[in-house]
C-alpha cells in the first residue's frame, strides 16, 4: 500500500513538474522565464552559474563556484589554491574548508559570498570571484534540552539546511518546532536569518530572532561564535571584541563572543559579515494550528482617503497569538456591484490560525505531501500542486493581457478558491506554508508600523488601480498583508526604532507580487517604494525587489552606524562585498588604505553640515581636497581623469556640477574601492581626499574616470547609465525620494583646480 502511495506521489510530482516544462515550450512566459529550466543545467565555458529562485538573477563567479561538504576534503578547494601537502593529508572539515577559502580570498584580494537556495532577488547573491553554495551542509550538529521537562531545545544546524527539511526533522526526532515561519519553506536556514525572513502574527518577530548563536567565518578566515547573552549573563564590550578579533590568528579555535551588540548585527547580515557555518535556534514543543480562511468584502470608498480595513480584520489582527494575515484583490469589480453605502467592494480572504491541541483533520501522506484535494481533510483545490504551476498562472496572466476587464473577476475566483469553509487543522508548518514555490513570482514587500496599515494599504491599492488604468499593467495576484512583532536587530525591517525618534511595537508587511509576464514590474515596484518611503518611511524587504540605496538605508535604519562597526570588523578587507553592498553604499564604510576622511561639508550657499554620516567620523583628512560644484553641464574631461590626478600628488581639487536632483558621485580611490563622497542637492561639495593620489586608475582595469558623467532623461536609460558607470568602475545613481518617476540623472562636471 505504501509503495503504491509513493508511486502515486512520484507520478504526481513528475506531472506537476511537467506542467512547467510544457509552459516553457509553449512560450507563454516572458523571455527570461522561457529558457529558464533549460539553462539551469548548463554551464558556460566550464564556469558554473548560480541562478536565483526565478532565474532572473544569475551569478557566474570569475574564480570558482565552491560547495563545501561534510566529507573531509583532501584537495585544493578552489582554482589557484595550493594548500600544503601536510594539510591535504589530514584533510579539512566543512568549517575548515570555508575558512580556507575565505583566507584564500583575503590573501588574493578576491570577493566571496555564501549563498543558500537563491530564493531572493535584489542582487543579494551576486558575487564577483568566489561563490560558496552551502546547500550540502545540512546536518543537525547538536540538540540540547534546556530544561528538565524538555520544553525548550537549543538546536544547532548547519546553515545550508533547507527549512522544509529542518522543521520536519526536529518534529520527528525531538518533537520540537520554531515559533512560526513564512509561507514558503524552500530557503536555507542561514539564508532566512540573513535577510530577516518573517512569517505572520503579532506576537512573532522575524525569524532572525529565533537564533541564539551563530558560528561563522569572518575576514581572514577567522572563526567566531557569536552568542546572545541570556538574562544576567556577562556582556563583552565592543572594544574587547575588536581587540580579540584583530589579534585572532587563522586556525585558532572559534572565538567565543557573548555580546548583544554584535549579535544584533550578525542576526541580519546579508552574507556581508561572513559565511554562516551553523546557527543555533531556540525551539519550542511542536504544535498544531487550526486555520480559518474566510472570503470577505472590503469597502472601497469613492473617496479613497476614507479607506479603512474592516473592524473584523482589525480585531483579528490584534488577537493574542493569532497567525493572522489577509489577501486583497486590488481591483474592485466594475459595473453596478455596489454595497449598501453605494461603494464598490474589494474581495479579500483572511487567514486566521490558532494553536490547538486537536489533531489534524487528515494526516494521510496524500494530503500532506501531494497537497491534493482527494479527501475531506485536505486543504482544498488551491493548495493542489498541479494547480499551483507556472503554466496555469501564466495562462491566467495572459488572459488578463488580452482582456484586462476580466482581471478582477479571475482574481476574485482565485481568492474564492483559496478561502475554505472548513477549519483546517494540521502541524504548524503544514498550515503556515501554502506554496511549494512552484509559481515563480516577482515580488516586493514593504514594512510599515501597524498604525500606518490603513494609509499604506490604501495608497498601494490606489497606485495599482491607477497603474492598471494608465498602462494596462495588472497583476493577477492579490496584495498580501502580514503582521510582525518589533525587534531590536539593527537592520531588521521590523526594528522598533524609527528615524524620527518614535518607536513601534508592531509592524505589518505589505507584499505586492507579480506573476511573470506582467508588464513593467520594476517601474511599478519603484513607484510604490518611492511613495511609501516618502510618506511612511516604509522599509522594503531586503531580499525582495527593492531599489534601496545608501541614502535610503541611512534614512530608514537609525542603528545603521552600530551595524557598520561590526561590518567593518568582520568584513575588514571587503571580502564579502558585492553589488548589493555597493548599491546600499556599505562599501563606502571602508576607510581607504592610505587615508580616511573626516570632513564633509556643504560649500557655497548652503553652508551647512552635510547629513551624510558615512564620511563624518573623526579620522585624518590627510591631504588634498576635491571640490564638487554645481552648475555646468558638460561631460567629464579626460584631462581630469584618474591618471592625471594620481600623478600630480599633493593638492587636488575637482569641481563637479550636479543639477536638479539629488545624486551620488562615485569616486574611484586608489585602494580599488568606489567611494561615494556625497549625496547632494544642487550644491557645491567639499570632499577631502588623501595625499597619495586619492583618485587613481587601477592597473588591472582599463580607463577609470574618477567621476562618472552622464545626462539622460529616461528611466530606462538611467539603469543603463548606472550599469555602465559600474562597468567603468564608477557609479551614478538617482536618489530622489519623490514619486516623480522617471526623473533625470544629474549632470556632473569635474575640473581639476
Ligand atoms: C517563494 C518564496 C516565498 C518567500 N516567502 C517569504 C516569506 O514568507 N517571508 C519572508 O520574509 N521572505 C520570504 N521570501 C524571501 C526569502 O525568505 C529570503 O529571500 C531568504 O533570504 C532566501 O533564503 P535562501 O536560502 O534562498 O538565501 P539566498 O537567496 O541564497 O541568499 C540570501 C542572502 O543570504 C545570504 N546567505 C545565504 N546563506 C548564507 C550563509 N551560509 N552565510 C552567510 N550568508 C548567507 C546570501 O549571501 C544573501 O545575501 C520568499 C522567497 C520566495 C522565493
Amino acid at each position: 500500500m505504501e509503495s503504491l502511495g509513493n508511486a502515486l506521489k512520484s507520478i504526481y510530482h513528475t506531472l506537476s513538474r511537467t506542467c512547467n516544462i510544457v509552459d516553457c515550450c509553449s512560450g507563454v512566459r516572458s523571455c527570461n522565464q522561457f529558457v529558464f529550466p533549460c539553462i539551469r543545467c548548463c554551464s558556460y565555458g566550464n564556469r558554473r552559474v548560480f541562478y536565483n529562485y526565478d532565474g532572473t538573477e544569475t551569478v557566474q563567479p570569475l574564480v570558482d563556484y565552491f560547495k563545501p561538504s561534510n566529507k573531509v576534503a583532501k584537495m585544493n578547494l578552489v582554482k589557484g589554491m595550493s594548500l600544503p601537502k601536510e594539510r591535504l593529508r589530514i584533510g579539512l572539515t566543512a568549517v575548515e574548508q570555508i575558512a580556507e577559502v575565505v583566507r584564500y580570498a583575503h590573501e588574493n584580494d578576491l570577493r566571496l559570498r555564501a549563498v543558500g537556495s537563491g530564493a531572493s532577488w535584489s542582487k543579494l547573491t551576486n558575487v564577483r570571484d568566489i561563490l560558496i553554495d552551502m546547500r550540502d551542509l545540512t546536518r543537525i550538529v547538536r540538540a540540547s534540552p534546556q530544561n528538565t521537562d524538555g520544553s525548550i531545545y537549543h538546536i544547532e544546524v548547519q546553515g545550508g539546511k533547507i527549512l522544509h527539511d529542518f522543521v520536519r526533522e526536529i518534529d520527528s526526532k525531538y518533537g520540537m518546532s520554531l515559533p512560526c515561519m513564512g509561507n514558503y519553506a524552500g530557503q536555507t536556514i542561514a539564508g532566512i536569518i540573513s535577510t530577516s525572513t518573517h512569517g505572520t502574527g503579532q506576537d512573532y518577530p522575524t525569524m532572525s530572532n529565533f537564533v541564539i548563536e551563530v558560528h561563522m567565518v569572518v575576514a581572514r578566515g577567522i572563526q567566531i561564535k557569536v552568542r546572545l547573552p541570556k538574562n544576567g549573563e556577562a556582556e563583552e564590550d565592543f572594544e574587547s571584541v575588536t581587540r580579540r578579533v584583530e589579534a585572532a590568528k587563522f586556525g585558532d579555535p572559534p572565538l567565543e563572543i557573548q555580546s548583544t551588540e554584535v549579535f544584533r548585527a550578525v542576526a541580519v547580515g546579508f552574507g556581508s559579515l561572513g559565511v554562516i557555518y551553523s546557527v543555533t535556534l531556540e525551539c519550542i514543543p511542536v504544535f498544531n494550528i487550526a486555520e480559518t480562511r474566510q472570503y470577505i468584502d472590503i469597502e472601497w470608498p469613492e473617496k479613497s482617503e476614507e479607506f479603512r480595513i474592516p473592524e473584523e480584520l482589525r480585531a483579528l489582527s490584534k488577537g493574542h497569538g493569532k497567525f493572522f494575515s489577509f489577501f486583497v484583490n486590488p481591483f474592485p469589480r466594475g459595473g453596478d456591484e455596489k454595497n449598501e453605502n453605494g461603494n464598490r467592494t474589494l474581495k479579500a480572504v483572511y487567514l486566521s490560525g490558532e494553536k490547538t491541541l486537536e489533531t489534524g483533520t487528515c494526516q494521510c501522506n496524500m494530503c500532506m505531501d501531494m497537497q491534493c484535494f482527494t479527501c475531506t481533510g485536505c486543504r482544498g483545490q488551491s493548495a493542489c500542486q498541479i494547480v499551483q504551476t507556472d503554466c496555469s498562472a501564466s495562462c491566467f496572466q495572459m488572459i488578463t493581457r488580452f482582456m484586462p476587464c476580466s482581471l478582477a473577476y479571475f482574481a476574485d475566483c482565485g481568492l474564492q478558491q483559496f478561502a475554505r469553509g472548513k477549519i483546517y487543522i494540521q502541524r504548524w508548518y503544514n498550515v503556515l506554508t501554502f506554496t511549494n514555490g512552484n509559481i515563480h513570482v516577482k515580488t516586493a514587500e514593504y514594512c510599515v508600523p501597524l498604525s500606518n496599515l490603513d494609509g499604506a494599504l490604501r495608497d498601494i491599492l490606489k497606485i495599482m488601480q491607477q497603474y492598471g488604468e494608465m498602462f494596462g499593467s495588472y497583476t493577477l495576484l492579490p496584495v498580501y498583508v502580514r503582521m510582525v512583532k518589533a525587534d531590536d536587530l539593527y537592520l531588521s525591517p521590523a526594528n522598533r526604532n524609527r528615524m524620527d525618534g518614535s518607536t513601534s511595537d508592531r509592524f505589518c508587511f505589505i507584499e505586492v507580487p507579480f506573476l511573470p509576464g506582467a508588464y513593467g514590474i520594476d517601474e511599478f515596484h519603484k513607484k510604490i517604494e518611492d511613495h511609501l518611503y516618502a510618506n511612511y518611511k516604509a522599509r522594503p524587504h531586503w531580499s525582495k525587489n527593492n531599489f534601496l540605496n545608501h541614502k535610503r538605508v541611512q534614512q530608514l535604519y537609525p542603528e545603521l552606524e552600530k551595524w557598520k562597526q561590526i561590518y567593518l570588523l568582520f568584513n575588514r578587507d571587503g571580502t564579502f562585498d558585492n553589488e548589493f553592498t555597493r548599491k546600499c553604499g556599505f562599501e563606502d564604510f571602508h576607510p581607504t588604505d592610505d587615508e580616511t576622511v573626516d570632513d564633509h561639508r556643504w560649500r557655497g550657499e548652503h553652508g551647512k553640515c552635510c547629513s551624510c554620516e558615512r564620511l563624518d567620523s573623526g579620522a585624518n583628512t590627510g591631504g588634498a581636497d576635491v571640490n564638487v560644484e554645481c552648475g555646468a553641464q558638460s561631460r567629464i574631461d579626460d584631462r581630469d581623469s584618474g591618471s592625471n590626478l594620481s600623478s600630480n600628488g599633493g593638492s587636488r581639487t575637482v569641481e563637479a556640477v550636479v543639477e536638479d536632483v539629488r545624486a551620488e558621485l562615485w569616486v574611484k580611490r586608489d585602494s580599488g574601492r568606489h567611494v561615494s563622497p556625497c549625496s547632494c542637492d544642487d550644491s557645491t561639495l567639499r570632499i577631502p581626499m588623501g595625499k597619495s593620489g586619492a583618485i587613481v586608475q587601477q592597473p588591472t582595469r582599463s580607463s577609470l574616470p574618477p567621476l562618472f558623467v552622464e545626462r539622460t532623461p529616461l528611466a530606462a536609460d538611467m539603469r543603463e547609465v548606472v550599469e555602465s558607470a559600474a562597468r567603468h568602475g564608477c557609479g551614478a545613481e538617482s536618489q530622489q525620494g519623490s514619486d516623480t518617476y522617471p526623473h533625470p540623472l544629474p549632470t556632473v562636471k569635474s575640473t581639476l583646480v
